[in-house]
């Protein structure tokens, strides 16, 4: 069993570190937050006064934190983990954060001779809860290959996609596809509607038929086909508008920076900006979107 250093514990790391300490791992727990030091020190997290407190003899440290400036600040700014941990100490940063960033950090570890990998992460809440996590992982095989045996314990496809920040790179174009897909899925059911077709007849047909995707068989966007969606709970998140806000700028720097053409990204992160702007609809789940293609 290892002992491992837990950074961010918020929805996601929270249950993350419950899963690592049921499997009989030591995990020593910091955050901003202390509510959140708490509640994880309360399903057996040692609990530290600072970043660097988590450090102290880990084999293994994992951040699990909100964006790139974060990771940035607790690795080589305020924090500086790097200069703190142990010399075979691997790095493993959970995040969603830009590819830059990422290739930064795991520059900068390289250069203070330590592994680190990115290993972002979709599953959502439930996936952290039911450690059934989807990691995308980007380093040398060596650092995989080390990440592996404690990713499994809160995921359940491991994969490793190439080199530093590659894990990122995974993770962008999935949610900038997922995005467009669940606009895409709106606008059919509203278009439906107002042609008088029954929503469960267009989601036996197209679910089986040549437009089937995540969005629409396991997320549909309108109440009733799909009883899990958030459309049966009034869009209570899941996966909030703002996440996917923040992953579509995301995939809008990177396809600045790279020269990519993205036109249906580019209008999709509008039209989301736009709704998570008006009546706080920021926190709702990301397939409310169909809210402001019915209201138009
Ligand atoms: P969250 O806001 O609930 O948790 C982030 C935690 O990091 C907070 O508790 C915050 O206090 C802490 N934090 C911030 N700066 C810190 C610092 N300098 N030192 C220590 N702690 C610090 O966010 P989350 O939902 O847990 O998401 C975490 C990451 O996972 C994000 O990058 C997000 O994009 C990604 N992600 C989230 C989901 C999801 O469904 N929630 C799904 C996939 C990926």
């Amino acid at each position: 069993m290892s002992n491992i250093g837990f950074i961010g514990l918020g929805n996601m790391g929270g249950p993350m570190v419950k899963n690592l300490v049921e499997a009989g791992h030591s995990v020593a727990v910091y955050d901003i937050n202390n509510e959140a030091v708490i509640r994880a020190a309360s399903y057996g997290g040692i609990a530290k006064a600072d970043a660097i407190g988590t450090t102290e003899s880990a084999d293994v440290v994992i951040t699990m934190l909100p964006a790139g400036e974060h990771v940035k600040s607790v690795y080589l700014e305020n924090d500086n983990l790097i200069e703190h941990v142990n010399s075979d100490c691997l790095l493993v940063d959970c995040s969603t954060i830009d590819v830059l960033t990422a290739r930064e950090v795991i520059a900068r570890a390289k250069e203070s001779d330590l592994e680190m990998i990115d290993a972002p992460v979709s599953g959502g809440v439930g996936g952290a809860e039911a450690a059934t996590l989807t990691f995308m992982c980007g380093g040398t095989d060596s650092a995989f290959d080390k990440a592996e045996p404690v990713l499994k314990v809160m995921g359940k496809n491991i994969f490793h996609a190439g080199t530093a920040g590659s894990g990122q790179a995974a993770k962008v174009c999935n949610n900038l596809m997922l995005g467009i897909e669940m606009i895409a899925v709106s606008e059919g059911f509203v278009l439906a509607d107002k042609l008088g077709l029954d929503k469960q007849k267009l989601w036996d047909i197209a679910s089986t038929a040549t437009s089937q995707c995540w969005a629409m068989t396991n997320y549909c966007p309108v109440p009733g086909p799909v009883p899990s969606s958030p459309a049966n709970r009034d869009y209570q998140a899941g996966f909030t508008i703002a996440m996917m806000l923040k992953d579509l700028k995301l995939s809008q720097e990177a396809a600045k920076n790279n020269g990519a053409f993205t036109p249906l990204a580019a209008l999709a992160t509008d039209l989301y900006e736009s709704f998570a702007s008006t009546n706080q609809n920021d926190g709702l789940d990301f397939s409310s979107i169909i809210k402001l293609i019915e209201n138009q």
